[in-house]
């Protein structure tokens, strides 16, 4: 990245025509190419509708709002600017030039973000958030990145740290002192107890972090079954309930069918698996069925869809009995999972799944008809939202659950060390301290940023 001296600008608004488009000017000449653009000086903080000039010949670039936020108190730390204009590919291209003109420069992606973190408006934790909020696509998505770019996570960090200076602190009085007779004794009777209650409160987050991710990457769903079950049927059905997020994400070509779906606030996808057949037919089938085995085994949640009118009993499916559906594909199925008991429009004797002792959830469907699709996707929603909760701190990604795992590998390695080796143990804190820094950026912060930013795209 470039020097943080520049003048920088960019479109912080979507791409593409609008009815209004904001632009944000970001660096030590934001306010004075502000001036120079709209022929007088805009008060800090207060919007004003203005006539944007072209510096060269005085002509009217566009009209709208301007805004300036003078550093620190920006989202940058840098004096900001920010126009409010018409969202027209003519008109962004003339604010370009004129801005270039004055001297600024276009921003690269993720530039305004960096700078806020380099001046200490955001940390590391509170970046991730920022770039979760941008990315966010559904309610629990939303909640966890705002509690996050608010601090949440950031404060708990910070607070462990804290924890662990306290911790520290007798250790070295003890390593100042170590003539000193029951020092030991007395340096374990005060630290132990507190290492092991921040390890006990370490080690609770880390066992929520698995939801926690969950709601922000979200849960992926295989489709298996025999060919003609009703497999596609099934997930076109389910992409068009009302639980579906249509919108349309640039850059996810997916070679097999997929729906994603707004599961009670956790994002999942379901991918339609190519038919599982006891031997397969030819080559090409083959790699087929590798893959749909693989995408079935990896997923967090597999659904099992039969054909009911084909199947005669829930016995004979399990026994392995059934054409097609080989124990091979029953083998791939995990307590909790689904079977789907699909055409039950074209069934003739009821399936008596209520007292059906199964460990998977079974249900009777027909993704002909519709019936029986409200049970599914309300079975699919509390399976997928289990455990999910927004409230409190979280460790939302595998870079946070890795600097917990390391601090609690330092705090054990000090507890065992406490009595015999105080120097030692005070070096394991101060390692585990550096551990727990890392989630903020205040350690460590360089190696991270390359693929912490890679995610932000111009204008961020
Ligand atoms: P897949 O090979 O498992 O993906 O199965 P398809 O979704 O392609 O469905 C196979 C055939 O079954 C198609 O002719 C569908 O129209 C039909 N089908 C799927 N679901 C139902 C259902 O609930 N009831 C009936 N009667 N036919 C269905």
């Amino acid at each position: 990245m470039s020097s943080q001296t520049d003048t920088i600008f960019a479109r912080a608004s979507g791409a593409g025509k609008a009815g209004v488009s904001v632009y944000r000017i970001s660096g030590p000449d934001a306010a004075s190419i502000l001036r120079s653009l709209v022929g007088k000086p805009i008060v800090n903080r207060e919007a004003a509708y203005v006539a944007v000039r072209d510096p060269a010949d005085g002509s009217v670039i566009d009209r709208g709002l301007a805004l300036l936020f003078e550093g620190p108190k920006s989202f940058t730390g840098e004096d900001v600017a920010e126009l409010s204009l018409h969202g027209s590919r003519a008109v962004e291209e003339a604010l370009y030039d004129a801005l270039t003109r004055l001297g600024a420069r276009p921003a690269e992606a993720g530039e305004f973000t960096l700078r806020a973190l380099k001046n200490g408006k955001l940390d590391l934790a509170q970046v991730e958030a920022l770039a979760d909020l941008l990315d966010a696509e559904t309610t629990l998505q939303r909640k966890q990145a705002l509690g996050q770019l608010d601090g949440r996570l950031s404060e708990a960090a910070e607070g462990w740290r804290k924890d662990l200076l306290a911790v520290m602190a007798p250790l070295e009085a003890d390593i100042d002192f170590p003539d000193e007779g029951d020092v030991p004794a007395a340096v374990a009777a005060r630290a132990g107890p507190a290492i092991a209650a921040l390890k006990e409160s370490l080690t609770t987050f880390l066992n929520q972090s698995v939801s926690a991710r969950k709601i922000r990457e979200g849960v992926s769903i295989a489709v298996i079954g025999p060919p003609n079950a009703g497999k596609s049927s099934l997930v076109n059905a389910l992409a068009g309930s009302d639980v579906a997020i249509v919108s349309d994400i640039a850059g996810t070509t997916r070679d097999i069918i997929e729906a994603r779906l707004d599961l009670g606030g956790v994002l999942a996808t379901v991918a339609d698996t190519a038919g599982l057949r006891g031997m397969a037919g030819d080559v090409i089938e083959e790699e087929g069925v590798k893959r749909a085995k693989k995408r079935a085994e990896n997923a967090d949640m597999r659904v099992l869809v039969v054909d009911a009118s084909e199947v005669g009993s829930r016995e004979m499916l399990f026994a392995g009995d059934v054409e097609n559906v080989p124990h091979e594909t029953l083998a791939l199925l995990q307590p909790d999972d689904l079977v789907v008991w699909n055409k039950s429009d074209r069934r003739v004797s009821e399936l008596s799944l209520e007292m059906a002792h199964s460990p998977y959830t079974e249900l009777s469907v027909s993704a002909k008809t519709g019936a029986g699709m409200a049970a599914l996707v309300q079975v699919l929603k509390e399976k997928a939202a289990e455990g999910a909760n927004t409230e409190g701190p979280a460790l939302t990604r595998a870079r946070h659950a890795a600097a917990v795992e390391e601090a609690l590998a330092a705090l054990t390695r000090a507890e065992a060390n406490i009595t015999r080796a105080p120097e030692l143990a005070a070096e394991d804190a101060r390692l585990a301290a550096r551990a727990l820094g890392k989630i903020t950026g205040a350690v460590g912060v360089e190696d991270v940023l390359g693929e912490i930013f890679s995610s932000f795209c111009i204008g961020k």
